[in-house]
C-alpha cells in the first residue's frame, strides 16, 4: 500500500510517500480500506512537525478518513460496510488515513456511512464540519437562537469556518464572515450575509477599552489570539463565543468584565474526543444538508504527493475550502 510516511532525525520532520505493506500496520479492532481522507488544519502542522501531536515516528497522519472495513475482530461492522472515523487521535498517536489502508485501535471510533453518502462528501465534511455543528449546538443550548441577532464567523474561508456559514445559514441565522483575504464571493456564496475584513480584530484590546460596542449575538472562533479578545469585548448580553481554534495564537488576553458584566459565555469544542454516541446523528444531519454541489462550490481533489505542500499551504492560511485526499493518486 501507498502511504505517506513521516520520519524524524534530529527533530527535523520529513514526509514523503513510501509503499508499505499492511503488515506494518499496528494492531487494531478495524481494517479499512480508505477511499478518501479529508485533510485538517492539524495534519499541517503533523506534515510540519509542530505541535508534539505526534507520538512516534514512523508515522501515518490523517485525522480523517473514509472506506471500506475488510475486518472488523469483534463483528460490530460487516466485511464491505462503509464508515467515518474522525477524531480519537487518529492521524496523531495511531496511523492515520493518508495511506490507502489503516488499521483503527477500537471498531467504536467508527460511525456508519449515512445512506447515500459517498466516501468524498463525507471527507470534504471531516471533522471540520462535525466542529461546525458543536459549535453551533453548543451556542444553541446556552440560547444563542436566530432570533437573537447576528453571528459573526472568523476565520471564515478555512474548512470550520466555511461550514459554520454553510449549516448557520440554512438554518436562518444572520451570519456575518470575517476573513483576511479577497473571499467575498465564495463567502456570500456559502451564505454570509456580509463579509468583513479580518484587520478589524487583528489589533489586541485596548486596555482602557475592556469592553467594546456589542456586535454579535453569538461568534465561532477558529483564530483565537487577540480577535478572540476583542470578539468577547463585542458580544452583546447574554450572548456566546465557541472558541473552536489557534490559528492567530494560543493566547486568551482580555479582561473578566464580558462574563461579569454581559453574561457572556466562552464556549470551548474538543471535536476529537465528541462521544461516539452523538456522531451518528451529527453525521445524518450533515449528510442531509451538504448537497453535490456544496462539494463542487468547497472541495477539491488531491493525490498523496501534494500534502507536503498542501501543509505549507494550511499553515499560512492559503487553503479555501476543504481538501479532500484520494490515496490512490
Ligand atoms: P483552515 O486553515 O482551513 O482555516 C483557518 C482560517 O483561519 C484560514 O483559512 C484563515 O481564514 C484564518 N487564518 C489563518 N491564519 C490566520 C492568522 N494568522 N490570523 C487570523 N486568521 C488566520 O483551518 P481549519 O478550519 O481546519 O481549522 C481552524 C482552526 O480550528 C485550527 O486552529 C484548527 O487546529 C482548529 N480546529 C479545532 C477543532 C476542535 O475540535 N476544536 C477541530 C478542527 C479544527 P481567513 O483568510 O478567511 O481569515
Amino acid at each position: 500500500m501507498r502511504a505517506l510516511v513521516l520520519s524524524s532525525e534530529d527533530k527535523r520532520v520529513s514526509a514523503s510517500v513510501e509503499e508499505l505493506s499492511d503488515s506494518d500496520l499496528a494492531e487494531g479492532e478495524l481494517l479499512l480500506e480508505i477511499e478518501a481522507s479529508g485533510f485538517n488544519y492539524k495534519d499541517g502542522m503533523a506534515i510540519k512537525g509542530l505541535g508534539a501531536l505526534v507520538r512516534e515516528y514512523p508515522h501515518v497522519p490523517g485525522i480523517d478518513l473514509a472506506g471500506k472495513v475488510v475486518e472488523c475482530v469483534d463483528g460490530s461492522f460487516s466485511a464491505g460496510d462503509r464508515v467515518i472515523v474522525t477524531g480519537f487521535r487518529i492521524g496523531e498517536w495511531h496511523w492515520g488515513g493518508f495511506a490507502e489502508y489503516a488499521r483503527i485501535p477500537k471498531s467504536s471510533y467508527a460511525v456508519g456511512m449515512p445512506e447515500g453518502f459517498s466516501a468524498r462528501s463525507a471527507m470534504a465534511c471531516g471533522t471540520a464540519a462535525m466542529t461546525a455543528m458543536q459549535a453551533i449546538a453548543r451556542l444553541q443550548e446556552v440560547g444563542v437562537t436566530r432570533d437573537k441577532g447576528q453571528i459573526l464567523v472568523t476565520g471564515a474561508s478555512g474548512g470550520v469556518g466555511s461550514f459554520a456559514i454553510m449549516f448557520l445559514a440554512r438554518e436562518g441565522y444572520d451570519v456575518v464572515a470575517s476573513s483576511g483575504g479577497d473571499n467575498t464571493d465564495y463567502l456570500k456564496g456559502l451564505g454570509a450575509r456580509e463579509v468583513i475584513s479580518r484587520a478589524e480584530f487583528s489589533e489586541p484590546l485596548d486596555p482602557r477599552k475592556p469592553l467594546e460596542k456589542t456586535r454579535w449575538a453569538g461568534v465561532i472562533d477558529s483564530v483565537g489570539g487577540a480577535p478572540l479578545a476583542r470578539v468577547l469585548a463585542q458580544t452583546q448580553a447574554q450572548g456566546a463565543v465557541a472558541s473552536i481554534g489557534l490559528t492567530a495564537g494560543v493566547e486568551l488576553s482580555g479582561t473578566v468584565l464580558p462574563f461579569l458584566l454581559r453574561g457572556v459565555s466562552i464556549l470551548g469544542v474538543d471535536s476529537a474526543m465528541y462521544p461516539i454516541e452523538k456522531r451518528k446523528p451529527l453525521w445524518d444531519k450533515i449528510a442531509s444538508i451538504f448537497t453535490d454541489a456544496d462539494y463542487a462550490a468547497i472541495a477539491h481533489e488531491h493525490g498523496l504527493d501534494e500534502l507536503p505542500s498542501l501543509a505549507e499551504q494550511i499553515l499560512v492560511g492559503k487553503i479555501r475550502g476543504r481538501a479532500v485526499i484520494d490515496p490512490k493518486k
